[in-house]
C-alpha cells in the first residue's frame, strides 16, 4: 500500500435497504497508522459503514477509496489489505481456536506452514495458548474475543476493522485489548474501531461520532471537548438535601443536569441561565467547573441541542 495517503476516503458514502437510509451522506478519512474510533448509538449506522468499506455492501450513493482503490472494484485486490474483526460472527463455534485460524487462513490462499508459522507469532502477541482443546462454543467471552480478534489479523492485514470488539467483556480483557490495539498501532497497522464504551474513545487518535446515519462530530478527543465545551461542565455538590428540586429548576430552565452518584452534572454554557434558576437553592450546594467527558461531549453531540 502507498504511504503518504489518507489509507481510507468516504465521501458523500449513502447506504440504503429499500427506502431506509442507513448511512446518510457520511465523508471522512483515515489516515495510516491511525487509530480511528467510531461511536454512536444501536442503528446508528456505523456496522453498515464498515462493511461498504470492507467491499460486503455496496454503496448506493458516494464513494469508498481504500488505498487509492475504489472498493467496489477493487474488492479482491484490497481483501488481503483488510482485516474484519465483525460483530457478530467471526470464528465457528464448534471449532477449537486453532481449527478456526487454519480456516481463516486457508480462506487467504495461506498454505498449512505459514498458518502455523503466523499463528504462532499472533498468539504470542495476544497471550493466548495456541492448544486450547475446547470448542470456541466452550471458551469465556474475553478468549473468544482475543481469538476472534488473531482470525481477523492471521493474514497481516495493514488496515483492520474491530466492530465493538470488547462489547460485553470484563474491566480486565478491556483494558488488555486496548493494549494490544495500541500494540497494532504502534506496528503501523491502521485500527478502525467501534465501541460504546466512552472511556476507550478517549485512546482514539480521532473520533467520529454517528447519529442516524450521519456524523454529526469528528476529531480528536481534545478537539471534540473543545468544540463542544467552550464553557466547561460544572459539578454540584449538596450541603442540603436540594438535589431533586434543583435539578427540576434547571431542567425548566433548559439546563441539562445528570446526576452522578452524590454529585450533579451540570452543561450550563448560559452561566447567567444557570445563576436565575439556582438562586433560590444558594447556600444549599457548591459548585465547581469540571473537564469535559467524551460521555460529555457524546450526550451534547447527539441532543440535538446547539453546541454550548
Ligand atoms: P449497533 O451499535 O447496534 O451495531 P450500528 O450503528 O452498527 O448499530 P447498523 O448495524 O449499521 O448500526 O444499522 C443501521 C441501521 O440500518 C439500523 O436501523 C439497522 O436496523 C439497519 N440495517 C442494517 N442492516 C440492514 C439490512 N441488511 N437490511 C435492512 N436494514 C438494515
Amino acid at each position: 500500500m502507498t504511504e503518504n495517503k489518507p489509507i481510507i476516503r468516504v465521501k458523500d458514502l449513502v447506504v440504503s435497504f429499500g427506502a431506509f437510509r442507513a448511512v446518510d451522506g457520511v465523508s471522512f478519512s483515515v489516515r495510516r497508522g491511525e487509530i480511528f474510533g467510531f461511536l454512536g448509538a444501536n442503528g446508528a449506522g456505523k456496522t453498515t459503514t464498515i462493511r461498504t468499506i470492507c467491499g460486503i455492501l455496496n454503496p448506493s450513493a458516494g464513494s469508498v477509496k481504500v488505498d487509492g482503490h475504489d472498493i467496489s472494484s477493487s474488492t479482491a485486490v484490497l481483501k488481503p489489505h483488510i482485516g474484519y474483526m465483525s460483530q457478530k460472527f467471526t470464528l465457528y463455534p464448534d471449532l477449537t481456536v486453532r481449527e478456526n485460524l487454519y480456516f481463516a487462513g486457508s480462506l487467504y490462499g495461506m498454505t498449512p506452514a505459514q498458518i502455523a508459522a503466523r499463528s504462532h507469532k499472533l498468539m504470542d502477541f495476544i497471550g493466548l495458548s495456541e492448544d486450547l482443546p475446547d470448542p470456541v462454543s466452550h471458551l469465556s467471552g474475553g478468549v473468544k474475543q482475543m481469538a476472534a480478534l488473531a482470525s481477523s489479523l492471521l493474514h497481516d492485514p495493514e488496515l483492520v476493522f474491530l466492530d465493538e470488539p470488547t462489547a460485553g467483556t470484563s474491566p480486565q480483557t478491556r483494558a488488555s485489548f486496548w493494549a494490544l490495539i495500541r500494540r497494532l498501532a504502534e506496528l503501523g497497522k491502521t485500527v478502525f474501531v467501534t465501541t460504546h464504551y466512552m472511556d476507550e474513545a478517549e485512546y482514539c487518535g480521532r473520533i467520529a461520532l454517528m447519529e442516524r446515519g450521519k456524523i454529526v462530530a469528528l476529531g480528536t478527543p481534545q478537539e471534540l471537548k473543545a468544540q463542544f465545551f467552550p464553557v466547561k461542565p460544572l459539578e454540584l455538590s449538596f450541603s442540603k438535601p436540594v438535589a431533586h428540586a434543583l435539578r427540576q429548576a434547571l431542567e425548566q430552565a433548559g439546563i441539562s443536569a445528570a446526576v452522578f452518584g452524590t454529585h450533579l452534572r451540570v452543561r450550563a454554557p448560559d452561566r447567567a441561565a444557570f445563576e436565575q434558576a439556582t438562586a433560590p437553592f444558594r447556600g444549599g450546594f457548591s459548585v465547581r467547573e469540571t473537564e469535559p467527558t467524551l460521555e460529555d461531549v457524546f450526550l451534547q453531540a447527539v441532543s440535538g441541542r446547539k453546541a454550548v
